[in-house]
């Protein structure tokens, strides 16, 4: 088999002269509940066949030694060192953040290849931290949480984005053939089939707008104040009801986009399990509507790619996912259409933005595992 787990190890023997054990973490389409998950709302993410790869072998030298074949760099430190990096602001972060969770002891030689495009709102950072640790011998069963939660603290403490948990949960518990609807203050999940007569294509817009970090960190701390506003403890427990009790207008929207996303989750799954995919097209739609209106994080990229999305025949529905602010759309297409969808989308965006989209048909996959 010369699948990608092979050709690391192949490259592996050649880079560093030893034969590594394999990780392998998925990234992730997150379906409806956008920016829920840091509220302790409900998400609903599938991870899907796309995943990072990574490589690793003990060394001699007492170095963590690092390189990533997407981007061609490398680098080392010796692990003694470890616990007392600063953040050097790049990709690096992602695997030092990872390794301060973990006792390492001796040297590792980590190679890391991902299929997943990177900064495009599929999650290749947590497929990256996910699959780092698994490399690093972090040694529980599979799946934990516990190595969610390690994960998403190396991406809260080292990295510093104060992002959920969704990423990280995805990224461990993803299923075949199933979307997780996570709790995210429980963090229970429940297994949702999807019905079989929709195809889910993601397409990347291939833009990503430097507001994309600080408007986070903004909408975080906006959540905090409203839910503060309403004296709940998060944004989890407010109601449309408790809504005029927020002075900030702007504090108001960010709110209402939160609570009304929570609904339209539990909505979607139960129009899922129903077979409805013309509700669950409408979900979708009124999901990004309130994210481009009352959360303000999509994009007119974003914006275009869903408004022509939904002029295509067959399309039962589409709106941004993940952080926004560019990335990816998810749409909900016939299997029959998926190739007519492609075409309109493909000209009508080069002729407006002279760029080429790329396009992912997506399936429900499972989450990360050693592969040896
Ligand atoms: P997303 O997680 O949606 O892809 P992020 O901005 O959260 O977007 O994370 C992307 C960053 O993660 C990249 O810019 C890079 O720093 C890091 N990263 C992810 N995968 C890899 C990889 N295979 N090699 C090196 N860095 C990676
Ligand atoms: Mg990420």
């Amino acid at each position: 088999m010369v699948g990608p787990a092979q050709l690391l190890i192949e490259a592996f023997e050649a880079r560093y002269k030893s034969t590594p054990d394999i990780a392998r973490a998925p990234g992730r389409v997150n379906l409806i509940g956008e920016h829920t998950d840091y509220n302790l709302g409900y998400v609903l993410p599938i991870a899907i066949d796309l995943a990072c790869h990574v490589g690793c072998a003990p060394n001699r030298d007492g170095l963590l030694r690092v390189y990533s074949e997407n981007l061609q760099q490398g680098r080392e430190w010796p692990v003694e060192q470890i616990a007392a990096l600063k953040p050097a602001a790049d990709w690096t972060d992602y695997v030092i953040g990872v390794a301060r969770q973990l006792t390492l002891g001796r040297g590792r030689d980590l190679l890391i290849h991902s299929t997943l495009p990177l900064g495009s709102g599929l999650s290749s950072s947590a497929s990256l931290e996910v699959a780092v640790a698994l490399g690093l011998g972090w040694s529980g069963e599979l799946p934990s949480l516990e190595l969610a939660q390690l994960a998403r603290r190396a991406e809260n403490e080292f990295i510093g984005l104060p992002s959920g948990i969704m990423d990280q949960y995805a990224a461990v518990f993803g299923r075949r053939d199933a979307a997780l609807k996570i709790d995210c203050r429980s963090l229970e999940c429940e297994f949702v089939e999807l019905p079989a007569r929709a195809a889910i294509v993601a397409v990347n817009s291939m833009v990503k707008h430097e507001l994309a970090q600080s408007a986070y960190r903004q909408r975080v701390a906006e959540c905090a104040q409203a839910a503060r506003e309403i004296q709940v403890e998060s944004l989890r427990d407010a109601t449309l009801e408790e809504l005029p009790l927020i002075q900030d207008p702007t504090a108001l929207r960010r709110a209402r986009h939160i609570i009304t996303e929570n609904q339209r989750v539990i909505d979607f799954v139960a129009a899922s399990r129903r077979q409805d995919l013309a509700a669950m097209g409408r979900l979708l739609l009124a999901s990004h509507r309130s994210l481009q209106t009352d959360y303000e994080v999509s994009c007119e990229e974003l914006d275009f790619l869903v408004d022509t999305a939904i002029s295509v025949p067959g399309v039962f529905g589409g709106r941004m996912t993940g952080g926004g602010f560019g990335g990816c759309t998810v749409n909900f297409v016939e299997p029959a259409a998926v190739d007519r969808f492609q075409e309109t989308i493909q000209k009508a965006y080069r002729d407006r933005f002279a760029i080429d989209p790329v396009f992912y048909r997506v399936n429900p996959s499972e989450g990360a595992s050693r592969i040896s």
